[in-house]
């Protein structure tokens, strides 16, 4: 059981955590980043990614991650293969306990644990994820140009998915369990006008289908009224159920909203406790990019170097004051 010290500690290694370790290692923070359960976040999980700048042709998740993983340890990241299973937040250290029994103490925190999409958890879901089955439209949408695609949700994410995806299918559905839409007015109006998009109402996806080729090509339907089971031939089927944020930690010891994502100071990513920083998906429910999250990780990463000049400065003060 070892007690690890740092000035900046970084819980979660996704574009958002790895990019506050880019910025803090170089500022001479020495960031210790434990990488969570899942090491380098969402975008292991997925393919191919061209929406990520600076890459002109189409790279891999994995493989980007992996390098933001390099680049943080260059220049000066450690990086630990644990979990964090407790934290106090009362200060002035902030320390985490690591599922290994090891400690994590830091002058500043910088939370980066993200979301995770919600599934639909029915057969064919996981093992098509990739090959027809994606939970994000801007990250998945391009690759099913003139395509039938199906979104599944009734939120302001599938009605938004729904649209953004009719920039490369004529034939867009959107299937929805219940004879109403739970997203805002204006999207839904801007759906129902949409001559590319059909909804299926009240009903349940129960299984998605593979063809010959091993991607998906049809989703297995049940009519919530009439308990009537159908085919419904697709090439895509986007799951927008939902994120949930990984928050569960800190429940209690800091602000979130209804959702569970963390509360920020707008425009910042200052959390209620000074010296507490929170960037990415676990704070943004809205935009949830890899280059959204590696912005917000930059923003915690010189906050938190501002916020550790400026206590200095004010102890610094008060010794010459004494
Ligand atoms: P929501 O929780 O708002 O909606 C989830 C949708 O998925 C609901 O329609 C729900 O159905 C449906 N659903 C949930 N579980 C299942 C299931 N097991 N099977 C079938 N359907 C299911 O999530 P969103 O991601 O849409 O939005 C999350 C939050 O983010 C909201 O507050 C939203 O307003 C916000 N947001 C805002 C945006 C913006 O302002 N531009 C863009 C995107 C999100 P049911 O309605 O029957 O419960």
């Amino acid at each position: 059981m070892t007690t690890h010290t740092t000035r900046m500690l970084i819980i979660g290694s996704g574009p958002a955590g790895l990019s506050a370790a880019i910025y803090g290692a170089r500022a001479g923070m020495e960031p210790i980043v434990v990488q969570g359960l899942q090491p380098g976040g969402q975008l292991t999980i997925t393919t191919d990614v061209e929406n990520y700048p600076g890459f002109r042709d189409v790279i891999q998740g994995p493989w980007l991650m992996q390098e933001m993983q390099a680049q943080a340890e260059q220049v000066g990241t450690r990086m630990m293969w644990d979990t964090i299973t407790d934290i106090d937040l009362t200060g002035p250290k902030f320390i985490a306990s690591g599922d290994s029994g090891d400690t994590y103490e830091g002058d500043t925190l910088v939370i980066a644990t993200g979301a995770q999409a919600r599934w639909l958890g029915v057969p064919g879901e996981q093992a098509l994820s990739g090959k027809g089955v994606s939970a994000c439209a801007t990250c998945d949408g391009f690759f099913f140009r003139g395509k039938k695609v199906a979104v599944i949700g009734g939120g302001n994410t599938a009605v938004e998915e729904a649209l953004y995806l009719t920039n490369h299918s004529d034939d867009v559905t959107l299937i929805h369990r219940r004879d109403s839409l739970r997203a805002e007015k204006i999207l839904q109006d801007r759906l129902l006008a949409n001559p590319k998009i059909s909804v299926l109402w009240n009903k349940t996806v129960e299984e998605f289908q593979a063809g010959g080729d091993g991607s998906l090509n049809a989703l297995r339907l049940v009519d919530t009224q009439s308990g009537e089971e159908s085919i419904f031939a697709t090439d895509g089927g986007f799951v927008a159920i939902g994120h949930a944020p990984s928050t569960e930690l800190f429940k209690g010891k800091l602000a979130m909203d209804d959702g569970g994502y963390l509360d920020v100071q707008p425009g910042t990513p200052k959390t209620a406790i000074p010296g507490v920083f929170a960037c990415g998906d676990v704070m943004d429910q809205v935009y949830r990019q890899a280059v959204t999250a590696a912005g917000t990780g930059c923003m915690a990463a010189l906050d938190a170097e501002r916020y550790l000049a400026e206590k200095q400065f004010a102890e610094q003060s008060h010794v010459a004051a004494e």
